[in-house]
């Protein structure tokens, strides 16, 4: 995978003397990095995780983004000369306003780690997890980052409809399930994921059930969940989102025994900072407030990717991380700083 197109390892660059810090080694921060190190910026890359690469490398499946691309346009960027300091949460082991002060621009990359909650009872009960956690703790044990290696047994149930709902699937069966139930509470045919994708799943061997949704986890010896309780809907009026809002069928209610639940009902951007902090404003749905140049409501700073857009997929948020270096390149060479719509 390319991330940067503008140069090679080995060619000489002439240095701007200018540096820039990147939070979010995705394909966001990625992108971005590999424009700004060939115009001659100092690039410095601040992740949380132990590798680069974001959910390219801990989120998507192998068999869909095979791992040695990503790695290989990573490492072309450590030679160019990116340098990354990986295991460094931004609001955890380094302030912001730190990073703010010594670079010359910023740029805010962090995506969507936060996971939706169903908010039903029994949520907390041991086995019910997020789906993204489960993903990205079994790469994190496939990679040898982790010692504990997430395993299921008996029947695991998926919940959601996306693209992290279809792969915590696959994932669940690697990690030892017998059976894979998919609940998702609307028709396949206006799921986030497409219906292609139900349909592998089908192939695949996992009990699809469309207009069904989970409305409690109950438990069984001490608190490890044991069943679920769910409701079959049918389809209603239109919601704000467009797609016919799914409405519970009264008595249709039905109980499942179940060894553990992933949760996948949609991820929330996740900015390293509470709205306003810093001087930079988020979005009621927690997204950063940026113009069409990518800038924050914080001179200097910027934001692209998820961060920015909400839940969306590898090829936006790499053009977005691009369009925002442009701009930072910009910022750079002219100083000027504003907001246009
Ligand atoms: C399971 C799953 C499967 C997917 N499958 C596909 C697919 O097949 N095709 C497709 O196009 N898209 C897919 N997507 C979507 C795609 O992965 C995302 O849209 C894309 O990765 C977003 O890029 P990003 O750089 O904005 O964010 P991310 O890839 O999320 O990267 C953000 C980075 O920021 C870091 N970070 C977060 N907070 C902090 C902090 N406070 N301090 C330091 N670092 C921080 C994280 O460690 C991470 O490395 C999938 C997503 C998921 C969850």
């Amino acid at each position: 995978m390319k991330f940067a197109r503008k140069c090679k390892p080995g060619e000489d660059i002439k240095k701007t003397g200018k540096k820039v810090a990147i939070i979010g080694a995705g394909p966001a921060g990625l992108a971005a990095a590999g424009e700004l190190i060939c115009v001659g910026h100092e690039v410095h890359v601040y992740d949380m995780l132990p590798e680069p690469g974001g959910l390219l490398v801990f989120g998507i499946p192998e068999f869909r983004i095979p791992k040695k691309g990503v790695r290989q346009g990573i490492n072309e960027l450590k030679e160019i000369g990116v340098v990354f300091h990986q295991n460094t949460k931004v609001g955890r082991d380094i302030d912001l306003e730190d990073i703010i002060k010594e670079f010359d621009a910023v740029l805010i990359a962090t995506g969507t780690w936060k996971s939706r909650k169903l908010n039903v009872p029994g949520e907390k009960l041991d086995g019910v997890m997020s789906a993204l956690e489960f993903i990205v703790d079994f790469h994190l044990h496939k990679y040898g980052y982790l010692d504990h290696e997430p395993r299921f047994q008996g029947t695991v149930l998926v919940v959601g409809g996306g693209l992290t709902a279809v792969d915590a699937c696959y994932i669940a069966k690697e990690a030892g399930a017998e059976k894979i139930l998919l609940y998702y509470r609307r028709t396949r045919d206006v799921a986030p994921a497409g219906a292609k994708e139900f349909e592998k799943l089908e192939n695949f061997g996992v009990e699809v059930n469309e207009l069904t949704q989970p409305i409690e986890f109950i438990a069984g010896e001490g608190k490890k969940v044991a069943a679920v309780k769910a409701i079959r809907m049918k389809l209603g009026e239109p919601d704000s989102s467009g797609r016919p809002r799914p409405v519970p069928i009264e008595g249709s209610e039905f109980v499942r025994e179940i060894t553990a639940a992933l949760i996948a009902a949609g991820e929330i951007a996740t900015p390293p900072f509470e709205n306003g902090k810093y001087g930079i404003e988020l979005t009621k749905w927690n997204t950063i407030k940026t113009d069409k140049k990518y800038r924050t409501t914080r001179k200097g700073v910027f934001a692209a990717g998820d961060v920015i857009t909400g839940p969306s997929l590898i090829g936006p948020a790499m053009a977005g991380g691009r369009r925002a270096a442009s701009a930072i390149i910009e910022y750079l060479e002219t100083g000027e700083w504003g907001w246009e719509e």
